[in-house]
């Protein structure tokens, strides 16, 4: 056992990656082998969403607070709220964040493949494409 007392700083999730304010706690910060998890808490403010994204192994977020969407590519935006559990398939391309107008925390657990990466970013999420999200979905 080893308990790691809360010692990381809060991040900002980078422009590269998302749109809007978005903070990131790591939770298990990078895999120590053999083990390939890793997963963060992220915290996104009402409009802020992550780039379109695919990851190699899969994902699965786990609302913690507020109110989210998501959406898979060729599918509709969903909404998401705390208990909800949503699982990526590995490299179905995705977006999730929080709805226009609340905030949305979710746990997000995903594994490395075997060169270490998590995730691979695409383009942002457009505001069309974000804005026709919202619609209706109050
Ligand atoms: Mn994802």
């Amino acid at each position: 056992m080893q308990i790691v007392r809360n010692s990381l700083e809060t991040n900002r999730g980078p422009a590269d990656w998302f749109t809007g304010t978005v903070f990131i706690d790591a939770i298990v910060a990078a895999p120590t082998a053999p083990s390939r998890v890793a997963a963060a808490s992220v915290h996104f403010t009402p409009g802020a969403r992550t780039a379109w994204h695919t990851h190699p192994l899969g994902q699965t977020i786990w609302v913690t607070e507020g109110v989210g969407l998501c959406q898979r590519e060729g599918g509709p935006v969903e909404r998401i709220g705390p208990g909800d559990r949503v699982t990526f398939a590995p490299g179905e391309s995705h977006w999730h964040g929080a709805a226009p107008d609340r905030f949305m925390t979710h746990v997000a657990i995903h594994e490395a493949d075997d060169a270490g990466s998590t995730v691979t970013w695409g383009e942002h999420v457009t505001d069309e494409q974000y804005g026709a999200a919202a619609q209706g979905r109050r």
